[in-house]
């Protein structure tokens, strides 16, 4: 038995792996594997209609949020975003919260001027930064909901008189939140969706057209908007296994449904971290990820023997990022409760041997 908490991509229903897999070699009953339709064809057509149909549903999003299926992974949308909402000389406001964060940040100093309204970098980005204020001038304002590499995730939306901008990646949908207040959300694929090689947007329409530069058609939102995400040929596999996986989404219950589980994973881990002396949660309390569960030892030497006695019970993908070090338990929707309680057992037991 596998647990995996790889940070993405990563753990997806087992359910969509067999379906997936039966899709390569007969899709649909059509005698045809979904490797060699046309993306033209109704055959996908559906595929793509109803994985939108279903990212509305799963987000209650209104008639003004347009969904795309896109290319690129999240790293694209770092330049997509800025290259669509801002022209020269204006400015996007940044809330500088992770490593990713800082990378958005970056690419939209190629299009515009940057605001960095307030930074936890000062504290290895251990903590979401408040307090701030988010200037009315700037075309938007932009945040990671939740910081994949740190383990910070933001609570709550924050109040904004500008357009809000939120790089979900690791954690959309994966809780209810009111989605309408965003006017534009970006995701790559790889944790809660789907599988890699895509990227979910959605965004208002009413904010894009403004921008005075020219926008290569492939980066324009509103031309992949009038197309139907099929500007060009889709990642035909990578959007199919988005659509099994939002349908196993609805089958658990929705957005709704799966936040109960996510919260029961989450207050497991850390209250067993909490109880046990020998583990050392690296982030703010109130900031805690549920998605991503980032610690460390009080002793570093012991790091090793647990990360060797997790690699024999089967557990995978703990060791944390390779710029923060310590572990990272990765706990996104398709994780189940039963691999949770199978680590914190074994960090039960760890403690008990290095009491
Ligand atoms: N943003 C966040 C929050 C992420 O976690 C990641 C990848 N883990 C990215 C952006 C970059 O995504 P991609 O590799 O798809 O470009």
């Amino acid at each position: 038995m596998v647990h995996n908490f790889n940070a993405g991509p990563s753990v997806l229903p087992k359910t969509v792996f067999e379906q997936a897999s039966q899709a390569i070699l007969n899709f649909n009953n059509t005698g045809l594997s979904i490797l060699e339709i046309g993306h033209r064809t109704s055959l996908f057509q559906n595929v793509m209609d109803e994985a939108i149909a279903l990212v509305k549903e799963l987000m209650q999003l209104d008639s003004n949020r347009e969904v795309l299926f896109l290319h690129g992974g999240a790293s694209t949308q770092f330049f997509q975003v800025p290259m669509n909402l801002l022209s020269e000389g204006e400015t996007g406001a940044y809330l500088d919260c992770g490593t990713w964060g800082t990378k958005a940040i970056k690419e939209a100093k190629v299009f515009g001027n940057v605001d960095v309204v307030a930074s936890s970098k000062d504290k290895n980005y251990s903590y979401i930064p408040k307090g701030y204020t988010i200037p009315a001038q700037a075309k938007y304002f932009h945040y990671t909901s939740n910081n994949t590499i740190e383990g910070t995730q933001m609570h709550s939306i924050p109040d904004s008189p500008v357009p809000l901008v939120a790089d979900m990646s690791s954690d959309i949908l994966s809780a209810v939140l009111d989605f309408n207040r965003f006017d534009l959300i970006y995701a790559g694929a790889q944790k809660n969706i789907g599988a890699a090689g895509v990227n979910l947007v959605i965004v208002n329409k009413e904010i894009l057209g403004k921008v005075n530069r020219k926008l290569p058609s492939m980066m324009d939102y509103q031309q992949h908007i009038a197309n139907g995400s099929m500007l060009n040929t889709p990642p035909v596999f990578a959007v199919y296994v988005c659509l099994l996986t939002l349908r196993w989404l609805k089958e658990q219950g929705g957005v709704a449904a799966i936040e109960k589980i996510n919260n029961k994973k989450s207050e497991l881990i850390y209250n067993t971290l909490d109880s046990l002396p020998v583990f050392k949660p690296t982030v703010a309390k109130e900031d805690r990820s549920k998605m991503n569960v980032v610690f460390s030892m009080e002793n570093p030497e012991l790091e090793k023997d647990f990360l060797d006695l997790c690699k024999k019970e089967g557990m995978v993908g703990i060791k944390g990022h390779r710029t923060v070090g310590g572990f990272r338990v990765s706990l996104y929707n398709a994780l189940p409760l039963s691999s949770v309680e199978a680590l914190t057992e074994l960090m039960k037991h760890f403690a008990l041997q290095h009491a």
